[in-house]
């Protein structure tokens, strides 16, 4: 089967780091890093949904600006995650400019910023409207290694030391998790009525009761020529 993830690196090995994960077949992408993002198309960089940004060194921070500029005046949220002092670097940024006129945008843009601590998760939402002032109350949650966790994947994080607190990503797919709603969607299988909550083991029965059925109906075809081809017996 063929990974969802597709990573490339965006720039050289001397220039600003950025890695860019479109997802096959889906008009999605996640980013690792934010450093010099001009040579992502805006089509590119719109697919992005999340960010996870290692360090607020220039060199990994600075294409915060792009992404924003290209989202802004859109009906869309991205979420955004970074180590301690994050949250303070980014409303630095957010404050850098005048929002006067944002009020009037009719597609109005949503941050959720994320600071990874040891233990914690710390999450402030921005919202245009408001003038990426936040308003709402800053969200906690226990910190367990994971940071962001879906069907399909999962993105862990790893506090690591730069000088500064800095953070390490790996991203790790769950083939099962694909594979069952890949064929769930060819083979049209649904869970079964008792099957509520944990659709996936229902639906990997169901997808191997399928392949078992189709390697019979191969089984037999073969079996069926081989007989054909082979030679008459002499009367
Ligand atoms: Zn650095």
């Amino acid at each position: 089967m063929r990974p969802r993830f597709h990573p490339r690196l965006i720039n050289g090995p001397f220039d600003d780091p950025g890695l860019y994960i479109p997802f096959l077949f889906e008009n999605r992408a996640v980013l690792c890093d934010l450093g010099d993002i001009y040579a992502l198309s805006p089509k590119d960089i719109l697919k992005i949904s999340h960010v996870f940004v290692t360090h607020t060194h220039m060199d990994h921070f600075i294409g915060f600006d792009r992404l924003l500029r290209l989202f802004l005046g859109r009906e869309k949220q991205l979420s955004v995650y970074g180590p301690q002092g994050f949250l303070k670097n980014a409303e630095g940024k957010l404050a850098g400019y005048a929002w006067n006129l944002v009020e009037n945008y009719k597609y109005r843009l949503t941050l959720e910023l994320t600071e990874v601590h040891s233990d914690l998760l710390i999450t402030k939402t921005y919202h245009c409207r408001d003038k990426f002032f936040a308003r709402e109350k800053t969200a906690e949650r226990a910190f367990n290694g994971v940071l962001r966790e879906e069907a399909g994947f999962r993105v862990y994080g790893v506090i690591l030391d730069h000088n500064l607190p800095c953070l390490g990503f790996s991203i790790h797919e769950d083939f099962m998790s694909i594979l069952c709603e890949r064929a769930s969607m060819l083979w049209d299988l649904k869970p079964a009525p008792g099957c509520r909550d944990s659709s996936k083991p229902c639906i990997a029965r169901l997808i191997r009761i399928r392949i078992l059925k189709l390697k019979s109906k191969v089984n037999a075809k073969k079996n069926n020529s081989s007989s054909e081809n082979s030679p008459r017996k002499l009367r």
